[in-house]
């Protein structure tokens, strides 16, 4: 039983090359804190750190 309108869209950036290298939405309702996430890189060949970057508005 979700709800509309609490999804939102971010781009996950690279930490360290700034690659804007994912996207990905989610419930802001539920997931207030920014997050970061291990992902792989492909500028930087290797497994960084990504941030979210919120979307639109
Ligand atoms: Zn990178």
């Amino acid at each position: 039983m979700a709800k509309k309108g609490n999804r939102n869209l971010f781009i996950f950036q690279c930490a360290v090359c700034k690659a804007k290298n994912f996207t990905g939405s989610k419930n802001t309702v539920n997931n207030k804190e920014k997050l970061m996430f291990k992902k792989f890189c492909k500028s930087c060949r290797k497994t960084t750190e990504h941030n979210e970057i919120k979307l639109g508005k």
